[in-house]
């Protein structure tokens, strides 16, 4: 697997992060906010090494620090995955509550999905995991409306172009339960387009009902209730390094 690229321009560095999206972080550099190495620097296309050098914005560092943190929380539904939402909505660091060191999401969960999302301040493994070539597997637990067929179940493994052409990778699905008027089924997919799973389901016509990220690569949701989280245990540090080593 291609290692993703350390040395990238500072406004990239701070989204990836996930301190604020590249746009915000163009003016934060050129409002004379951020600073490398206690240098304040206003060209949002410096090139820096997010390991290596010390960016703080406002005095605070946001450098992954030798001490590293890493949190599972279960998302509830209804909540935004983002540091601050213009809109005021609550956001998953609502949830999360105070923490003493800069935490980034890895990857996202759209607004209406609920569970596993892990936090952390270590930034190349965060990479590493939202990395395509990685082909991390995440399942989802899917309701979808009305019955779900054989064919369209076949579809969704094998692959079925979504928006803009874009053609999904091979799927498992699992434990299939058909209801009165949904079908209940877990799918296992190695990608993270945006609302994939939703897009997917809503190809085959079977429109999501509700969607829940039961597991990343090595960690499970498990009873972790809605709205909670908890740290990694040491096991789970190691497992997720070797699933991306
Ligand atoms: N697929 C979706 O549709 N939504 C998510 O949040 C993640 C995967």
């Amino acid at each position: 697997m291609e290692k993703p690229k350390r040395v990238v321009s500072l406004s990239r560095a701070l989204s990836k992060l996930g301190y604020c999206s590249r746009k915000q972080a163009e003016h934060l550099i050129i409002e004379k906010k951020v600073s490398i190495n206690s240098r304040i620097v206003t060209n949002p296309a410096f090139r820096v090494d997010p390991i290596r050098d010390k960016i703080s914005v406002d005095a605070y560092s946001l450098s992954a620090k030798k001490e590293f943190v890493y949190i599972l929380m279960n998302k509830s539904a209804g909540v935004v995955t983002t540091r601050s939402d213009e809109r005021g909505r609550k956001t998953v660091f609502d949830l999360l509550g105070k923490h003493e060191t800069f935490i980034f999401p890895v990857g996202r969960l759209d607004k209406e999905t609920s569970g596993a999302l892990l936090f952390t301040n270590d930034s190349q493994l965060g990479e590493r995991l939202t990395n395509p070539d990685s082909k991390i597997p995440k399942t989802y637990h899917v309701v979808g409306e009305g019955l779900i067929g054989e064919e369209a179940i076949r579809a969704l493994c094998d692959g079925i172009t979504i928006e803009d052409g874009f053609r999904t990778l091979s799927a498992t699905v699992s434990n299939v339960a058909r209801n009165a008027a949904t079908t209940e089924c877990d799918i296992t997919i190695v990608e993270g387009k945006n609302r994939q799973v939703r897009k997917m389901f809503e190809s085959v016509g079977h429109p999501v009902v509700s969607l829940q990220r039961v597991s990343i690569g090595p960690l499970r949701l498990g009873s972790l209730p809605v709205g909670a989280s908890r740290t990694l245990t040491s096991n789970e540090i190691s497992q997720l390094r070797k699933s991306v080593s």
